[in-house]
């Protein structure tokens, strides 16, 4: 690998993936700093998990208020009494309009100030539910934009834009982090760390790939 470059800065929730890119991140960068979004989650537990594995990690980290987010869209996420399901819309009630657009155009206002240029996030277009800011072609848009918005040459990096969950699984453990990422995550709608409630749509999926990756491994083959 070239000479490590300098900072970056990971938009970080605590979860598997976002946990993954800070791994990637660390592998990466001289430099790491995480930022978490408070927009009135579910589960405090969600920001405590993201506080205490970047305090882990030795990471600097920061939590930026978003609680407006409820505030332009209701959604299962931050509402205790919407239950998580597809909505009549054919997306998730969990879906909130531009969530991903607003969160990393914060994070990197935040890593301008303090001079990083590289913005690592973990949205994923193979299985992105239908969020249409998670796909590469807006993440693309949007480093154009941030670019000429702020008149930086940021770098928007998207390790696991083309990854299933099998494949993000074994990421974590190229990266010496599959036990990490399993037993201090979380992932799930019902605030259960590690393995999770085994119930939720993002346990099933975690659960799923998980399954499926760690066939593969035992059967010597790749995912
Ligand atoms: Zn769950």
């Amino acid at each position: 690998m070239s000479e490590k470059q300098s900072k970056a800065f990971v938009v970080f929730s605590g979860g598997q993936d976002s946990t993954t890119c800070l791994f990637w991140a660390k592998q990466r960068f001289q430099e790491v700093e995480a930022v978490t979004f408070n927009y009135g989650q579910r589960h405090k537990l969600e920001l405590e998990c993201a506080a205490s594995i970047a305090a882990e990690l030795g990471i600097k980290h920061h939590v930026l208020d978003m609680s407006l987010l409820g505030q332009l869209a209701p959604n299962a996420l931050t509402r205790s009494d919407m239950a998580i399901e597809q909505g009549d819309n054919g997306l998730p009630t969990t879906f909130v309009d531009g969530r991903n657009m607003l969160f990393l155009t914060f994070a990197a206002v935040l890593a301008k100030q303090h001079g990083a240029r590289h913005l690592v996030t973990g949205v994923c277009e193979t299985d992105f539910s239908g969020y249409p800011d998670c796909r590469d072609v807006f993440i693309k848009s949007l480093n154009v934009t941030l670019n000429l918005a702020m008149d930086y040459p940021f770098v928007v990096e998207t390790p696991l834009m083309w990854l299933n969950k099998a494949e993000t699984w074994a990421l974590a453990d190229e990266l010496g982090a599959l036990d990490y990422v399993r037993e201090k995550t979380l992932t799930c709608y019902n605030g259960v760390q590690a393995d999770g409630c085994g119930e939720c749509p993002a346990c099933e999926l975690r659960r799923r790939g998980l399954e499926q990756y760690l066939a593969a491994k035992a059967g010597g083959s790749g995912v």
